[in-house]
């Protein structure tokens, strides 16, 4: 079979495509790229799934027509994968052409024994159902697309790349907590971390920046999206973030709450009588900024910001106070900084957040130029004056990239 080459990139020789599928529990993103070139061929989000409202949104390679919707219930992701698969063969870009070489698959937890990017076996995928109860909100959505990705094309090499291999390389140190021993090893309790993929792309783009090569220098990466993460990178190794166990622990977010006393959540059980489950669902899903003053967009929070609103105010300085507590606290586990790199939909492209969180902080080399940081770009870039003796920078962050990228090398031989 032939497939037509929207692109205009070899497709001839051995296969350059691959697909990358991010599963959520009600969602299914995915992306296909071809790596000859790292070009994005098509894109596209299943949401709602199961609820009568889903809606499927496929892009469609550049130059081929226009975004096209469809709504109305998709069942299950066995059904949300397949309308995929039919929006990309509309495209020419069907999952059965030979140009596929491998799917690759973000997997949320890899506990300790994936720390690096794997080819799923039958084994493998067993490994990641015996990590389910460590990671009860993630893993088992990934599981599912996986699951339905080997059904569609049992013949193709599947690939999970795990958020938590990057922050592998953790002194024991950092990653243990301060609890008994053997209840920690008996459960699997340490500090994960997550958002991996990111912080690895996001601080060897820094690098780059910088003219360096990843080995060369000390960064500190801030991922803020919804989720919110940070991490110290020595030499191109993750020694230091601040998810844990689960993503709860660290940074204050958009629904979670981030680092609080763990005597709240006794307090909450025994005198506001509350169950594990609804702590869990308070402190994951109504904290963060949207516990504190009813909003989670930044863009919302910043314009009520600016008309003096209280709660916004308040929320805004409790976010900028925690992140400036991991800014120092990273600072000195590195000993030596070379960059301060903001990212994701928050770090992207709020200026006055990056303000605030470098205000003051000069004395660590850090400074911020007003005129740099108000640039609205989709490229790596420094907002940091020449002068500045640590560089502040704004690295967009391409998670998908970086697992096809992952995929691809270990099936390209
Ligand atoms: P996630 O992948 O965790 O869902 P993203 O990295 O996509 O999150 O970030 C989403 C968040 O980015 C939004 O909730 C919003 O707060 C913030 N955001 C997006 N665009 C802007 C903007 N122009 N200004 C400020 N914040 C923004």
């Amino acid at each position: 079979m032939t497939t037509p080459n929207t692109e205009g990139t070899a497709a001839a020789g051995s296969p350059s495509r691959v697909l990358v599928l991010n599963s959520g529990s009600s969602s299914v993103k995915y992306q296909l790229l071809d790596m000859s070139d790292r070009s994005r061929l098509a894109s596209g989000l299943v949401e709602r799934i199961g609820e009568e409202t889903s809606r499927l949104v496929h892009t469609p390679p550049p130059g081929a027509g226009a975004v096209r919707e469809r709504e109305g219930r998709i069942a299950d992701h066995d059904e949300a994968l397949r309308a995929a698969a039919e929006e990309l063969a509309a495209d020419g870009l069907g999952l059965d052409s030979p140009d596929l070489a491998a799917i690759g698959h973000r997997v949320v937890h890899g506990g300790l024994r994936f720390t690096e990017p794997t080819v799923i076996t039958d084994e493998v995928l067993k490994e990641i159902e015996r990590l389910v109860p460590v990671a009860p909100l993630h893993n088992p959505a990934n599981i599912t697309g996986i699951r339905t990705a080997r059904a569609l094309r049992p013949d193709l090499p599947q690939v999970a790349v795990f958020d938590t291999a990057f922050h592998a390389t953790m002194p024991e140190y950092a990653a243990r907590y301060a609890i008994d021993v053997e209840t920690a090893d008996a459960h699997r309790i340490r500090r994960y971390g997550f958002h991996g993929t990111s912080h690895a792309y996001v601080s060897r783009k820094a690098a780059a920046l910088l003219g360096k090569e990843p080995a060369e220098v000390n960064v500190i990466v801030l991922h803020l999206g919804n989720g919110a993460s940070a991490s110290a990178v020595a030499g191109g190794r993750c020694v230091e973030t601040s998810m844990g166990l689960t993503p709860l622990e660290g940074l204050v977010m958009g629904t979670r709450s981030g680092d609080i006393d763990p005597a709240v959540t006794f307090h909450l059980k025994r005198v506001a009588g509350m169950s594990a489950d609804e702590i869990d669902v308070l402190l994951n899903k109504k904290s963060g900024l949207v516990g504190l003053c009813g909003d989670n967009d930044m863009r919302e929070i910043r314009r009520r910001v600016d008309e003096g609103d209280e709660r916004a105010t308040l929320a805004f300085d409790i976010y900028i106070h925690r992140l400036k507590k991991y800014i120092g606290a990273y600072s000195a586990v590195l000993g030596r900084v070379d960059a301060v790199v903001f990212t994701a939909g928050v770090g992207e492209n709020s200026g006055p957040v990056r303000e605030a969180a470098m205000a003051g902080l000069e004395e660590f080399g850090l400074v911020v130029d007003a005129d740099l940081n108000a640039v609205r770009s989709g490229v790596p870039r420094l907002i940091s004056p020449d002068y500045a003796r640590v560089a502040v920078a704004v690295v967009p962050t391409d998670e998908e990239l970086e697992i096809a990228n992952q995929t691809f090398a270990l099936v390209d031989n």
